[in-house]
């Protein structure tokens, strides 16, 4: 049996040539290796992250800029040559990506930025960025007939599982920490999900995740652990020069911003985006690396530490953002995540949870986006950058959204004010109009 089918069962997608791992630089055939090279400890998040390699040279000569945009399919699976999956068969059947670069024409009024665009991944199906990752997770899962898809989350990642899974008709077990929000335990309970709630912490429930996976053959997705989630979440690169080339009417196909903002956590996210980016250039397709900004609160700042103080591997933190999406005391994709910083050009920065939440309203009422807290930080991070001279005024700016805001109205009704009460009457209507409440 070819060595890449032998351990796993399954036949690789044959673009995918090695996993590399980028701390101690080792090779690994795809299927002699799993989650991570065991050159660290693997405990905590010390561990030796792996990075997918493909076959350039084939991909550019089964897909080309001109036919991904002529492809009637807008999901992700367009992109499969460019996916450890073997065909975008195989994907779930749920369209994840193809989410808007909108064009915001108010906010580029508002912040005197005029070539500022918003892509909305708040409008994938389980209303999160994290889709993109979870339609290769259960890909995966199912080519290697694993019967079970495990990950610990307390929010969206596994929300995003949940319902990729329930497309597919594939179970799932989620660990989530006692603590977790009652309301996202239902979204996953909705979905059919198992989940076990662990009396301890988020850390506590990776570990669990992390060795009942091991014990009992399950699939594990849990993010910076799992090296083919970064491979779903580039798909947000290679869809935003796309638009962005149609909508500016580029001569290319494709056409790369000058800079991207997004709201970082565990960092798995900024890592994607730099892949994609890293892809399009390698093929040829762009002609310039964006720099790419992480924004990251100030009461989770841990991979934000890392970078200023010139650290590969971040110093845990006790988070407490009310962006709970990016809430993280030990950064589970770490070295990605500086990567894709240091390597472009960019950086990291911080941002109060006031500033994070009051974004929400400028995003909504000039931008028609209504974010969660965690995909509002990327737009506040923009707007530190812009007082500290880190972004030009003409330059072609993306801000991610990576959550919409019903994944949080607590939040929202924090900084959007109460409704008015009134009685059933015309009276009550221009009694309120009298007294100029209905002037905004
Ligand atoms: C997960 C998440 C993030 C952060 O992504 P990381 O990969 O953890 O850095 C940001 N925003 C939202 C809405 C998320 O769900």
């Amino acid at each position: 049996m070819d060595q890449r089918s032998a351990r796993f069962g399954f036949v690789e997608s044959r673009f995918v040539k090695t996993l590399r791992c980028l701390r101690c630089g080792q090779q690994y055939a795809p299927g002699a290796i799993e989650y991570v090279c065991p050159c660290r400890s693997n405990r905590g998040s010390d561990w030796g992250t792996l990075d997918v390699e493909y076959d350039y040279a084939a991909i550019a000569q089964t897909i080309t800029p001109e036919r991904l945009r002529l492809d009637a399919d807008t999901s992700i699976g367009r992109f499969w040559p460019l996916l450890p999956i073997s065909g975008r068969q195989s994907l779930p059947p749920l369209p994840v990506g193809g989410t808007p670069l909108l064009s915001v024409p108010r906010l580029r009024l508002e912040t005197g930025l005029p070539n500022l665009w918003i892509k909305d991944d708040g409008r994938n199906p389980s209303a999160s960025f994290k889709d993109r990752a979870s339609a290769i997770a259960v890909a995966r899962a199912q080519a290697e007939s694993r019967p079970i898809v495990a990950t610990a989350s307390t929010g969206n990642a596994a929300a995003a599982l949940a319902a990729l899974a329930a497309a597919a008709g594939q179970r799932t077990v989620i660990f989530v920490p006692r603590s977790a929000p009652p309301a996202k335990i239902a979204q996953l309970l909705v979905y059919g999900s198992i989940v076990l709630a662990v009396n301890g912490s988020y850390d506590d429930a990776f570990d669990l995740c992390t060795e009942a996976c091991l014990e009992f053959g399950w699939y594990n997705r849990s993010t910076g652990y799992n090296p083919y989630m970064t491979e779903g979440k580039k798909t947000v690169s290679y869809e935003i020069a796309l638009q962005l080339a149609e909508q500016t009417e580029a001569k290319a196909p494709m056409k790369a911003p000058d800079a991207v903002f997004v709201s970082v956590g565990d960092g798995c996210i900024i890592g994607g985006v730099h892949k994609g980016f890293k892809d399009l250039l390698t093929l040829g397709w762009i002609d310039r690396m964006p720099r790419l900004f992480g924004v990251q609160s100030t009461r989770s700042p841990a991979l934000y530490n890392a970078w200023r103080s010139g650290a590969e591997i971040p110093e845990p933190v006790r988070s407490a953002t009310r962006a709970d999406s990016i809430s993280v005391d030990a950064p589970r994709d770490p070295v990605k995540a500086l990567n894709a910083v240091r390597q472009t050009g960019g950086a990291f920065v911080l941002v109060e949870d006031e500033a994070i939440l009051q974004a929400i309203l400028p995003l909504a009422q000039f931008g028609a986006v209504f974010a969660e807290p965690a995909g509002a930080a990327a737009y506040a991070g923009l707007l530190q950058a812009c007082r500290d001279g880190s972004v030009h005024k003409d330059e072609t700016i993306v801000v991610i959204n990576t959550g919409s805001g019903l994944k949080d109205v607590r939040a929202a009704m924090e900084v959007a004010g109460a409704a008015h009460a009134i009685e059933p009457s015309l009276a009550a209507v221009r009694n309120l109009l009298e007294q100029g409440a209905l002037s905004t």
